[in-house]
């Protein structure tokens, strides 16, 4: 256990953990994310079209997912990828969320969308590239609306945290930490998913945590054990990637779950969920652990 966890995030006042301060909930429709319950947020990485986003849209409400998550406006990194339907997007966000009740996490890439998308979305992702964005950052201090944020995939945990602060001191203390994976010399897959990051995060910040196992692996194959990793170091949710036909995806096709697979993604969840009501008592011990070495 790092002894440098005793002082190093405490600068970060309004995110980092303090004595007996109880973690932060964040509410979003009458979602809690960061309490009991496990919250899987899932859907297309990019919103393609009317039908496939409500066909996806209802298959993962089915299968137990509580926020839609997808794409309007997309950063990629070639640019000649899909960019994403823009406010139409955003427009059959909003029509999925009306037919289904799930709320909806989209990305915000720029501080000029902020406005427009927070009168469409429950939830502001800011994406691994756009972690660092300060202007960003700023304007989402008073958008409103809970953040997603994303960690960069060279970005430290304590660069994580000091966005995170940005955040905070302009204003919006609503936000959700997320772990997709970083940049190594690994090639096997797209990202490591540095699981360790989520119980550093839950000892040294009282926000929630979850994790991103889809840009994680990069492959379809691995999502499932790696979410299996995440129910038992603690993670206080998912966001999956599922798409109705993952081979035809216009953006992130390999590390999507068909209908069929998320839902046995879910199913097989279940018995590490129930396994970690039982581990509860970990997470005290590994402050105390950072406190005595
Ligand atoms: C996404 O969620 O589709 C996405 C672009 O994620 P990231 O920013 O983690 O690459
Ligand atoms: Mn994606």
């Amino acid at each position: 256990m790092n002894p440098r966890w005793n002082g190093q995030f405490s600068r970060f006042h309004l995110v980092a953990k303090a004595g007996d301060r109880s973690r932060s909930v964040v509410r979003v429709r009458g979602v809690e994310i960061g309490g009991d319950d496990f919250v899987v947020m899932a859907g297309p990485c990019a919103v393609e079209s009317e039908d496939q986003l409500l066909r996806t849209a209802e298959s993962v409400a089915k299968a137990g997912a509580r926020l839609l998550r997808g794409g309007a406006y997309k950063p990629r990194s070639s640019p000649y990828s899909f960019q994403g339907l823009g406010e139409e997007g955003l427009r059959l966000l909003s029509k999925a969320r009306k037919e289904t009740g799930l709320a909806i996490v989209t990305e915000v890439m720029s501080e000029e969308d902020v406005d427009l998308i927070a009168e469409y979305a429950d939830v502001m992702q800011v994406g691994t590239r756009s972690m660092e964005n300060y202007a960003l950052l700023e304007a989402l201090g008073h958008c409103g609306r809970p953040v997603l944020l994303k960690r960069g995939m060279t970005a430290t945990l304590e660069e994580l945290l000091c966005s995170a602060q940005i955040v905070a001191t302009a204003g919006n203390p609503e936000i959700i930490l997320c772990e997709r994976g970083i940049r190594t010399f690994e090639t096997a897959t797209r990202n490591t998913l540095d699981i360790s990051a989520v119980p550093v995060l839950k000892t040294v910040s009282h926000l929630p945590v979850i994790v991103d196992p889809s840009h994680a692996a990069g492959v379809r194959s691995l999502v499932p054990v790696l979410a299996r990793a995440a129910t038992v170091v603690g993670a206080d949710g998912l966001l999956v990637e599922v798409h109705p036909h993952p081979e035809t995806a216009l953006s992130d096709g390999d590390q999507s779950l068909n209908f069929r697979e998320f839902r046995e993604m879910m199913l097989d969840l279940e018995p590490y969920l129930a396994l970690r009501q039982e581990a509860r008592p970990l997470g005290p011990q590994l402050v105390a652990a950072g406190g005595h070495d």
